[in-house]
């Protein structure tokens, strides 16, 4: 997808603050950071949103990418939260399946 900003990270056009790759996923630094660690795992190929995923493999792949990224950024003992935001009511914004780490700060429960 030529116009997909997240495929685009992919890509390299746009280079990413990477945090974690393997052949099927990548994992960055969000922009806007809503805690002191924010990453987002994206799958390499350009799925839009969860309801087009259909590959149990890869939803797995992105789980444990999750559990990586968390330890690797020192998040797992104290926890840390993991979003993924689906369409309109879920509040995506970029339309290329991501999944949210976010963590070095207490969680509140629920979300607005
Ligand atoms: P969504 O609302 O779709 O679940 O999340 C999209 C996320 O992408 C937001 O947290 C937003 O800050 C992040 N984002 C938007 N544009 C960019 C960008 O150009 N670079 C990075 N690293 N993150 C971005
Ligand atoms: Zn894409």
């Amino acid at each position: 997808m030529s116009d997909c900003l997240f495929c685009k990270m992919v890509s390299g056009e746009i280079k990413p603050d990477k945090v974690y790759e393997n052949d099927r996923i990548l994992a960055f630094r969000d922009i806007n950071p809503q805690a002191p660690v924010h990453v987002l795992i994206v799958p390499k190929r350009h799925i839009p949103t969860l309801d087009d995923l259909d590959d149990g493999e890869l939803a797995g792949e992105l789980m444990l990418a999750a559990k990586a990224v968390a330890e690797q950024e020192g998040l797992a003992a104290d926890g840390y939260r993991t979003v993924i935001n689906c369409k309109g009511h879920g509040g995506q914004d970029v339309f290329h399946l991501h999944l949210h780490v976010i963590g070095g700060r207490q969680m509140s429960w629920p979300p607005g």
